[in-house]
């Protein structure tokens, strides 16, 4: 055999028309780990399982016999060890001097089945990470909806929680706290927008009283009637406050002097003329005191002045109301 036939890189074998091998190169020896004795006048069938027999016999003959060639023909032979190895064989049909023979190229396929294999794994590695990732981006979306509902929870019960730290329990009123926060702000927003305001301090009348003669519950009574009293009365902008015991404060933004002498006039009168029920027989009245925001005036003096106003219309009697820039207390 010619040299490069003989070492080629691909294995050749002929075969007789029955099958039986007469020649084959070094390179299908070291491909399949024969002695060329072990392979010469052996019948190709030989070195084939049972079902690679059977597509010889139905594929390889009847094309070779129909068209004098076979392309293509993945078929796998044993190699001496027994393992099954495939290939690609490529026979034709040849006639030399009347005698026919059929010369194969055969070109091992165990690599490219191992690419395959291998790209076939990596697809289904990638097709698996997409779907984990499609699986986690839904995952992730389920999450931030969760986040989104808990975070609107979270700011409800923090506007429910700023409500209850700054409302008086009993009364349904702003409580003190608020009061004195609130009260800073005005005091700044006259100093920066020149924007006045009143303030009103209302203690009711004889309250020790109520409590000692109808308990304390009737007291109690008394105290959350007032709130609603006092919340009916206000604008919106007007801010009324829980103080301390029976005492409440009104800011009243945009008030001037005898504005806020009217409206506390008229808020006395109310509190006067309220259907306090049959357990306060005597009914109830408020003293107030009023002091209108001046630019010399800080929290502290403004609050004395209030107070101060309040003790006047107590002095003069009760149930009446004092401007803290009028010494003289309104009488009823
Ligand atoms: P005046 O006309 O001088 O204001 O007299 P007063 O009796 O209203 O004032 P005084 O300061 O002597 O008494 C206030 C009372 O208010 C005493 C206290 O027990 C009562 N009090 C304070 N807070 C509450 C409360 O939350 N509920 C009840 N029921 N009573 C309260
Ligand atoms: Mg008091
Ligand atoms: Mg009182």
């Amino acid at each position: 055999m010619d040299k490069r036939l003989e070492y080629a890189p691909c294995g050749y074998i002929s075969i007789t028309h029955e099958g039986m091998i007469t020649e084959m190169n070094q390179t299908f020896l070291d491909m399949t780990g024969y002695q060329r004795e072990e392979l010469e006048h052996k019948h190709l069938e030989s070195i084939m399982s049972k079902a690679n027999q059977l597509v010889f016999h139905s594929y390889f003959y009847p094309n070779i016999n129909l068209h004098g060639h076979v392309d293509e023909l993945f078929i796998s032979l044993k190699d001496r060890s027994g393992q099954s190895i495939p290939y690609i064989l490529n026979g034709r049909r040849y006639e030399n001097e009347g005698v026919e023979v059929i010369d194969c190229a055969l070109v091992q396929m165990s690599k490219r089945m191992d690419y395959e294999r291998e790209l076939r794994s990596a697809k289904k590695q990638i097709e698996e990470a997409y779907w984990e990732k499609e699986q986690t981006l839904a995952e992730l979306k389920q999450l931030h909806a969760e986040i989104g509902q808990k975070q609107a929870e979270l700011l409800e019960l923090n506007a429910i929680l700023v409500e209850r730290s700054t409302t008086d329990k009993l009364t349904g009123l702003k409580n003190r706290r608020y009061f004195q926060e609130t009260l800073e702000e005005h005091i700044r927003g006259y100093r920066e927008q020149g924007r006045l305001f009143s303030l009103l301090i209302l203690d009711i009348d004889h309250f020790k009283k109520v409590n000692d003669t109808l308990g304390h519950q009737a007291g109690d009574d008394v105290l959350e009637q007032m709130g609603s009293i006092l919340s009916h009365h206000c604008r919106e902008q007007d801010i009324a406050a829980r103080y301390g015991g029976e005492e409440f404060v009104l800011i009243l933004p945009d008030i001037n002097t005898q504005e806020s002498i009217l409206i506390a006039d008229n808020l006395r009168h109310e509190i006067a003329q309220a259907a306090w029920g049959s357990r306060i027989p005597g009914g109830i009245t408020a003293s107030v005191g009023i002091a209108t925001f001046a630019g010399t005036d800080n929290e502290a003096t403004l609050l004395r002045k209030a107070d101060q106003a309040l003790y006047t219309s107590k002095e003069q009697g009760r149930n009446r109301v004092t401007h803290s820039m009028d010494s003289s207390a309104l009488p009823w």
